[in-house]
């Protein structure tokens, strides 16, 4: 048994390392540094990184890289080893303040939606101190934000930073008028639940569609896939209990909580979650564990899926950001308190959520866009494309007696009155669950359910603390400006209530009904892609962002673009691959199927007495299927021409999301229905069944 307490953490150059290593004076002005956001002298950031490589250095590490989140959405590292030269032709370890401090990588290839062009390819990256320094298979990485020559976001982290700073100046401002001034910090704080596929390696790379795309654009439906729901919380298997150990060890040396492990319900689909952090560090973990997941997988012979759904009929992959705030005093927001003054503050901040959801629906549902989440969201395991709120039967009883000044009839039998009457308290457990909700209330913290597998968390965080800060913001200033705080409190959570609360719903939302019931509340219904990104470049958007400092209009604009483009861009591979396994592997294996039912019939006919019904009948429906083939082939192939002529970006996109999938799926249903009928050994893919119990 390893010492797992001594193993955690051990790559990591945090706190405690930092302490015990560093001179105590600089070890302090760094801990203010960090807890101010001042600007890092440089002499300080000198003794820093010395003392960072020593560690780094007997860690086995041989270079440093600065590790940043750029528009990509995965993680990027350049890696500089630490020699550099002296006399003799020898070499010394060398790390300075300035390399620790900020890098500046030839930046031309990353997405920069126009913000950076490449003649001036120039892009900082600068420490971020919040988030500890790392060791990577023999690197040492400095967690790092990203921007232009001109200081513009280039990445995920700098937003994800700003809304943290926007969301604790408001919430302290609302904290403030509660009485509470001992909080010097209020942050968000982020728990990230990730799904996963694993398949076997070789059976991944038989298949270009996986490879390519991350997802299967063919396969007939298996003979069994979830209908059971026996592999949820199933026992694990030998080969995928090895794997989850391994990364656990891996993701634990680096600090990262990983705590709960379980097999999903659909076949191969398993679930990893860590212990909440910061919004950021959550952020940071969440990459490192996807980029975890997938090398460890291809240590033990498999490959991770993160993919938002690679098997059609099956479900989806998601990750649940269970979200709240709290103070650096320990106390968490969202957290029902015992006594009628904390309730009190306890339902504003509940409301303001409530508000914030409401106001900013359409943001929320442009923060977990991408081509991927457009097969998921509305399929039937996930949240629909309509945001709506779950609070559960007790909560939304309490703030509708709030509304109506009525009495709540549940334990107590008396009118809540803000200020005076304390609340019940709220079962926390599996009690009151919704499982369909795309933004749960649960007890402590709401679960946003919407986000994707594949997508770094930190678009929806970014929009949930920006907008939350509004709401905070707007609650402020008005009752900074109230002479009787208790009365204007109770009218402020009565009346938000009152005009938000139709985002509250704590029904199915996977019935039909809602579908429709949503539309009468007024709530939006964003399906794809196309339909939701024209809401990030509204006047509301950019006015939002705007005023909290967390994206220029110039910086949304640039996002708009790069997610625009990698839309149309992921769409285009998606098609161009079924042309390439279409043309290079099915019809070449529907041919030969053919000409060997073709050459059995002949023999059998100049033999004269035997019966070849079998040979015409399979001959005659796959020639007619793969004429069919031969069509969707066709029809895909011009729409994607057309689509590629398209100058302007939005129609691209929409013709993409319209047209060419539609073209798509009709080519795979020929495709299936061919798999259906062909020998399995002329079948050049492996098969769902293959894909599905190839781990055992
Ligand atoms: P559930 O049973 O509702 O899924 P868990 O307690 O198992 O709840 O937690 C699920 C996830 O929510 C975990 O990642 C956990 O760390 C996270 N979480 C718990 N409390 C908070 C909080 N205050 N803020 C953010 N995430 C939290
Ligand atoms: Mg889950």
């Amino acid at each position: 048994m390893k010492n797992i307490p001594e193993l955690f953490a051990s790559m990591v150059f945090n706190d405690e390392t930092m302490r015990s290593r560093l001179p105590k004076d600089i070890y302090q002005a760094l801990k203010k540094t960090m807890k101010e956001g001042t600007h890092l002298e440089m002499e300080l950031a000198n003794v820093v990184a010395n003392d960072m490589k020593e560690w780094a250095l007997e860690k086995g590490a041989t270079h440093f890289s600065h590790w940043f989140q750029p528009m990509t959405g995965f993680t990027a590292e350049k890696h500089d080893s630490f020699i550099s030269p002296v006399d003799d032709g020898k070499v010394i370890m060398e790390f300075s303040g300035k390399e620790l401090v900020r890098g500046e990588p030839d930046a031309s290839s990353f997405p920069s939606g126009g913000l950076r062009a490449t003649f001036e390819a120039r892009g900082y990256t600068v420490w971020d101190i919040t988030s500890y320094a790392f060791i990577k298979d023999g690197t040492l990485c400095i967690p790092t934000a990203f921007c232009s020559y001109g200081g513009e976001a280039l990445d995920k982290k700098t937003p994800l930073l700003r809304s943290m700073d926007a969301i604790d100046k408001q919430a302290r401002r609302v904290l403030k008028l509660f009485g509470n001034t001992s909080v010097r910090r209020v942050f968000p704080t982020v728990g990230p639940e990730q799904e996963y596929f694993l398949i076997d390696k070789n059976a991944y790379l038989k298949r270009a569609d996986l490879v390519f795309t991350g997802r299967t654009l063919f396969g007939a439906r298996p003979p069994k896939g979830q209908e059971l729901d026996d592999h949820y919380f199933g026992s694990l298997s030998p080969r995928v209990s090895a794997f989850m150990k391994e990364l656990e060890e891996e993701l634990w040396k680096l600090g990262i909580m990983a705590k709960t492990k379980h097999n999903e319900v659909a076949p191969a689909q398993h679930e990893l979650a860590l212990i909440f952090a910061t919004a950021n560090i959550a952020t940071d973990h969440n990459q490192l564990t996807m980029e975890m997941m997938k090398s460890v997988a291809y240590k033990h012979g498999l490959v991770c899926l993160l993919h938002e759904k690679p098997f059609a009929g099956l479900n989806g992959s998601g990750k649940h950001n269970n979200w709240s705030l709290s103070t650096d005093t320990g106390a968490n927001l969202l957290e029902p308190g015992d006594t009628p003054h904390e309730n009190a503050q306890f339902l504003l901040f509940l409301v303001a959520v409530v508000k914030a959801v409401d106001d900013y629906q359409e943001l929320l549902r442009v923060s977990v866009e991408n081509a991927g989440n457009d097969h998921r969201l509305g399929a039937n395991e996930a949240p629909p494309a309509i945001v709506s709120i779950f609070l559960g039967d007790e909560l939304t009883q309490v703030l509708e007696s709030i509304e109506s000044g009525s009495a709540y009839h549940n334990k107590e039998k008396y009118p809540m009155e803000i200020g005076v009457t304390a609340l019940p308290h709220f079962p926390k457990d599996a009690t009151d669950r919704n499982r369909t909700s795309p933004f749960a209330f649960t007890g402590n913290k709401f679960e946003f359910r919407m986000t994707g597998s594949s997508v770094s968390i930190a678009g929806p965080n970014i929009v949930l603390n920006t907008a939350v800060a509004e709401t905070l913001s707007q609650f402020a200033d008005l009752l900074e400006n109230t002479k009787d705080f208790n009365a204007s409190l109770a009218r402020l959570i009565q009346e938000t209530f009152r005009a938000h609360k139709r985002i509250v719903f704590n029904g199915n939302n996977y019935s039909v009904d809602w579908v429709k019931e949503a539309a009468a509340r007024g709530l939006s219904n964003l399906k794809t892609t196309v339909d939701a990104l024209p809401a990030f470049i509204s006047e509301k958007s950019i006015s939002v962002f705007a005023r909290h400092c967390v994206f220029s209009k110039t910086e949304i604009h640039s996002r708009y673009e790069i997610l625009t483009e990698c839309y149309s861009k992921t769409l285009c591979i998606e098609a161009l691959t079924m042309l390439y396994i279409t043309k290079g592997e099915i019809i070449p294996a529907s041919i030969a199927y053919q000409h060997e039912l073709a050459s059995l019939l002949e023999s059998k006919k100049a033999c004269g007495s035997y019966d070849s019904s079998l040979e015409s009948f399979l001959l005659g429906q796959i020639a007619s299927v793969s004429a069919r083939l031969l069509e969707k082939l066709n029809a895909l192939e011009h729409a994607v021409e057309e689509a590629k002529r398209e100058q302007n970006m939005e129609a691209q996109a929409a013709l993409l999301g319209s047209k060419v999938l539609g073209c798509m799926s009709e080519l795979r249903l020929a495709a299936d229905e061919l798999e259906s009928l062909i020998a399995k050994k002329h079948w050049p893919l492996p098969s769902y069944a293959e894909l599905l119990y190839s781990v055992i």
